[in-house]
């Protein structure tokens, strides 16, 4: 693809974008659209990233279709991205102008002439904790993503696979495109330069062991909660209580779940916040009888979204207590029972919930596997501090990658990250 550049330039004037999240997909536009070839990675089925998994997302509560459907619009009209799914990078070498990057592609053992017809769910038996919903059920193990997947094709989990349903799948399917022998493979890609937009995952709420994550299934993530709200969550878009289904009419949310702990992420992640407002209005707007708690250490509502912090506070059916919850109990008729004192009345409580949510950090995804070692800072916490720029390399990082943003800081890094890199393969 696209080598150029004369003697001195870069070799390549590829772009390779590493993430395909709001900032991965973003990145990977504006770099296209200024005419460069892009190659897009992304180690999941699907576009999208953890935007896709929200129920509704401020600033505006939109449906996070609204946002991504007019950027995968863009990817359809602009030969010039190529997106390829199921990848990871596992090594860079060289430098600016001139990368070559190592890729390993994982099997998705349906091609690309599925048209999503479903026939193959319909054979498979086994079944998986569905990813899409962080396993708060569970699914075929021949699905699709979601509804607005793209690219719009099924995947057959390896689970199914192993089971020895592939032949059986094969035969369900009319149009050829199940492949139950697709191998693992590695290849080698060119690029003159990189935007590197791998995002976040939520801590982990079993590391909070104080909260008892993993005894009570009614003490649930701020993630799973945006998954119990959404129409094509577990519950329809129901907030149950996952240990019996009831209406959760009685919830904590808590906050700072592990962040500014030196214990735990020692830093703010600036959206959990504005993250359990957003929970808040989701319960008010599903139960008229409903009350819930916010337990906070200080509100950090940051920009213009003070306003709807005031909003959310000026509904007496929400109590904002100001308190680091200290522990969890199970109470005898099951709920989870929250212990702390209140830092201002200065009272000891023991209060039973019908549902308690983590207000959990995000991390950065690349704290495990792989992440480039040449040309980028890393700071203390894992996040890529990548401005190239300085030191003389290419590779730039974009999105929750380079640092704990919302989506509209996310857009913006990821265009200052696309500018970059078109400013190297151009020779700058
Ligand atoms: C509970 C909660 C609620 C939130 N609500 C809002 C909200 O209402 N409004 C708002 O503005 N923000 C909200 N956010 C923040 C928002 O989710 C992030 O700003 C956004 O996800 C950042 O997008 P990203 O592309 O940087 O990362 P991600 O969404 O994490 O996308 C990264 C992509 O990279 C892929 N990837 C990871 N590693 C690799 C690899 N090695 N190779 C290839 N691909 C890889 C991943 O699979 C993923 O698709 C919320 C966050 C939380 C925790």
């Amino acid at each position: 693809m696209g080598n150029a550049g004369g003697m001195n330039g870069p070799k390549s004037q590829t772009i390779l974008v590493v993430g395909g999240g709001i900032a991965g997909i973003t990145a990977a536009i504006e770099a296209a659209e200024t005419g460069h070839d892009v190659i897009l990675l992304e180690k999941g089925p699907t576009l999208g990233g953890r935007v896709t998994r929200l129920n509704r997302y401020f600033p505006k509560l939109c449906h996070p279709t609204c946002g991504l459907e007019i950027n995968y619009q863009r990817i359809r009209k602009n030969p010039r991205v190529k997106v390829m799914t199921m990848c990871e990078v596992s090594a860079i070498a060289g430098g600016k102008g001139d990368y070559t990057v190592t890729v390993t592609r994982h099997p998705r053992h349906v091609n690309g002439k599925c048209t999503a017809c479903g026939k193959c769910a319909e054979a498979v038996t086994t079944e998986i904790p569905n990813p899409f919903n962080y396993g708060l059920d569970k699914i075929k193990a021949a699905y699709l993503p979601h509804e607005h997947a793209f690219p719009m094709r099924y995947v057959i989990a390896p689970e199914a696979i192993a089971a020895g349903e592939g032949e059986a799948l094969r035969a369900a399917c009319p149009y050829g495109a199940i492949e139950p022998d697709e191998a693992e493979e590695t290849f080698e890609l060119n690029a003159g330069a990189i935007v590197w937009a791998t995002g976040w995952r939520p801590y982990s709420s079993s590391r909070l062991e104080v909260y008892r994550y993993d005894e009570s299934p009614d003490v649930i993530n701020n993630v799973e909660m945006e998954r119990l709200a959404a129409h094509d969550g577990p519950t329809g878009g129901k907030i149950l209580r996952p240990s019996n289904g009831e209406p959760a009419k009685k919830v904590a949310l808590v906050q700072c779940a592990g962040s500014r702990d030196i214990n735990h992420l020692p830093y703010c992640s600036r959206i959990c916040c504005l993250g359990s407002l957003k929970h808040a209005a989701y319960i008010r707007e599903q139960y008229e009888d409903a009350e819930v708690d916010i337990y906070y250490i200080d509100i950090r509502a940051h920009d213009k979204l003070e306003s709807f912090y005031n909003k959310v506070r000026h509904d007496p059916q929400v109590r904002f207590v100001k308190s680091k919850p200290g522990h969890v109990e199970i109470g005898e008729d099951g709920r989870p029972v929250l212990c702390g004192e209140r830092t201002i009345e200065r009272e000891i409580y023991k209060e039973p919930y019908d549902l308690i949510v983590l207000a959990t950090g995000m991390e950065p995804e690349a704290v495990e596997g792989y992440r480039p070692d040449v040309g980028v800072t890393v700071d203390e916490y894992g996040f890529l501090v990548a401005n190239g720029a300085s030191d003389g390399e290419g590779i730039f990082s974009a999105g929750v990658a380079s640092g704990p943003l919302d989506v509209s800081m996310s857009v913006q890094s990821a265009t200052a990250a696309a500018l970059k890199a078109v400013q190297v393969v151009r020779g700058g």
